[in-house]
């Protein structure tokens, strides 16, 4: 498996090559290797330029944090990039799942300071606005991870509910604001 510039990747397994192809997000060639259609590699420069930018700070809690967090989620056509994206511990990232922004600050009461968050905040609609044109204008080889590519893949198929569940009612998780076990670092 090799990425857009034939930079190898980690092997997978058959059947998520199968499924890679079935769903549009690579292509085989003759000689038996599987090309991506979008950039896994690019994801960790972001990942690593976010973690420079914000340390090892929940955006949202202010506990440890070290997750990559998209503040519009992917599914709502959110990139991965520094606008978009803050670090999270994994309670906040986990419970929050796919639920906008403004709907996490109701469950918690957060007041989030972090500037990416605030200025999301200050207009969301505008930013969901900002995000599916976007991801209507953007080529599937601008996509920086798997759900990304899959999310683009159903846009642009019309199908965009199928990777679009209604937004959660409450958190995923029980959510604790109290608790801030999740000191060891877990890199994605
Ligand atoms: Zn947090």
């Amino acid at each position: 498996m090799v990425d857009l510039a034939g930079r190898p990747l980690t092997p997978c397994s058959p059947e998520k090559a199968a499924q890679n192809l079935r769903d549009g997000l690579a292509t085989l060639s003759a000689d038996g290797i599987l090309r991506l259609n979008y950039r896994p590699l690019a994801h960790r420069r972001i990942y690593k330029q976010v973690q420079k930018r914000d340390g090892w700070l929940c955006a949202w809690c202010g506990g440890p944090g070290t997750t990559l967090d998209h503040v519009i989620p992917i599914c709502w056509g959110g990139e991965t990039a520094l606008e978009n994206c803050v670090i999270a511990c994994r309670a906040c990232n986990h419970s929050r799942n796919n639920a906008l922004p403004s709907t996490f600050v109701k469950w918690t009461g957060f007041r989030p300071r972090h500037p990416v968050i605030r200025g999301i905040l200050a207009d969301e609609p505008a930013a969901l606005r900002r995000a599916e044109q976007a991801l209507s204008e953007k080529p599937l080889s601008a996509c920086l991870s798997r759900e990304e590519a899959q999310v683009w893949v159903a846009f642009h198929s019309d199908t965009v509910e199928r990777v679009r569940p209604n937004p959660p009612e409450a958190p995923m998780t029980r959510f604790k604001p109290e608790s801030r076990p999740f000191r060891e670092y877990f890199v994605p």
